[in-house]
């Protein structure tokens, strides 16, 4: 007899691939770089998270290197047994370094990052287990944050109220709801949205949650590097460093590893490493990747015109798409949406451009909303203006095709 459960996926994919849904993934020859190849032909990438290049920075690839002779290539343990190595701390320093708090905790990824410590912060651990602490906390978080947020409000099982997109005023309104009443208050926003492009109003979510006494935490996955003239993010960008509790970043873009972290301070960062479970019960982080964040941290601090070159090419981008018609949405920043709208035709699109030369990824419900799909393209600091003029020539013609714009 067959199992039930294996009936329904395979049913379930079947179905997406004789559909032309399922996702067609290149596999690519080589490091994430503005030409690339996959099968031996050459395409230009519009579509990698290392938003300035520092994932082939020769001083952060020889860092990574050295790391590797000085430590091996593995932890060997979690960090809370023997798998803290000195590099580790290191690490940990040059982000509070970075982001200028007192102390920063490092995970696995981003997204294990998220779902550790939103459940930790949502339900403080008590040390007595015979009077556990009484707590009821509410989180309010922005309807398009990342799905690492919502997976860890949902493991936090406490009440999770989400508020519309960027509109403060809602977010004003739900908290002013639970003004009287008993209960602890977290505000949770990614500072860049990953698939919208778009920056969070921090400027006013900071005093909505400051006057209802609300704890505030950030995701800062896409803005770290990217944002603020010294790339130290969205808190610099807005000016409000001081006013953020729990800074969230990742190592999986600009940083160009993996890896994620929280930036705050020391006393939040002591209770996360024995309350998080995802990085209690997890190994340390490889230490080249520790040794890769430390280097590419610094080339961001002496290297600001990466920071610069990226904002205009994102730039070119924006404006050309936007010449040409395409609804690009409210993007600000080198995360650049192409909403197209109807599934079929955003990945007909994405194909026809790729048959071109250029690869940019279709995105989906339900990573966005029905009806929303979009392709995703990213600006690199180490994008050429021939490039991206041969990207717009390559969009304007196949939009025009398949009677996008
Ligand atoms: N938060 C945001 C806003 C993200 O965009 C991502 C990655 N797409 C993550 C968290 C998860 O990060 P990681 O890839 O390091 O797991």
């Amino acid at each position: 007899m067959r199992n039930r459960i294996l009936e329904r996926l395979t049913k379930s994919v079947e179905f997406l691939k004789k559909n032309n849904l399922y996702p067609y993934i290149p596999e690519i020859e080589v490091a994430h770089r503005p030409h690339v190849t996959v099968k031996g032909k050459g395409y230009l990438l519009f579509a990698s998270n290392s938003y300035l290049g520092l994932n082939i920075h020769p001083r952060v690839a020889n860092s990574a290197k050295a790391a590797i002779d000085h430590f091996g290539t593995g932890a060997g343990n979690s960090r809370l047994l023997s798998g803290t190595l000195a590099i580790h701390r290191e690490l940990e320093r040059t982000i509070a370094w970075f982001k200028h708090t007192e102390d920063a905790i490092v995970f696995p990824s981003g997204f294990s990052t998220n779902i550790g410590v939103i459940p930790a912060l949502a339900t403080v651990v008590s040390l007595d287990p015979n009077k556990p602490a009484d707590q009821k906390v509410i989180i309010f978080s922005d309807e398009l944050n990342h799905a690492s947020i919502i997976e860890g409000c949902r493991l936090s099982k406490v009440k999770a109220i989400k508020y519309k997109h960027c509109n403060v005023e809602d977010l004003d309104k739900k908290l002013s709801f639970y003004r009287d009443k008993d209960v602890d208050k977290i505000v949770i926003t990614d500072g860049i949205f990953s698939l919208d492009g778009d920056v969070a109003p921090l400027d006013k979510i900071v005093p909505a949650g400051k006057r209802h006494n609300c704890l505030i935490m950030v995701d800062d996955a896409h803005g770290t590097g990217t944002l603020g003239k010294k790339g130290r993010g969205i808190v610099e960008h807005f000016g409000v460093q001081d006013e953020i509790d729990v800074m969230m970043g990742t190592f999986s873009k600009v940083l160009a590893s993996a890896g994620g972290f929280i930036a705050g301070s020391k006393i939040l960062i002591d209770y996360l490493r024995i309350a998080a479970r995802s990085y209690v019960f997890t190994a340390g982080i490889p230490p080249s990747v520790a040794a890769t964040v430390i280097e590419a941290l610094h080339v961001i601090d002496e290297e600001p015109e990466l920071i610069v070159k990226v904002k205009n090419n994102a730039q070119k981008i924006r404006d050309g798409f936007r010449n040409l018609g395409f609804n690009i949405l409210n993007t600000v920043t080198p995360v650049i949406p192409m909403l197209i709208g109807d599934e079929r035709k955003t990945i007909q699109m994405s194909y026809k451009i790729f048959k071109q030369g250029i690869i940019a990824p279709p995105v989906r419900y339900p990573a966005v909303p029905k009806g929303q799909a979009r392709i995703r393209f990213t600006a690199s600091s180490l994008h050429t203006d021939e490039q991206i003029d041969q990207l717009l020539d390559v969009v304007a013609k196949t939009g025009k095709e398949l009677a996008i714009i």
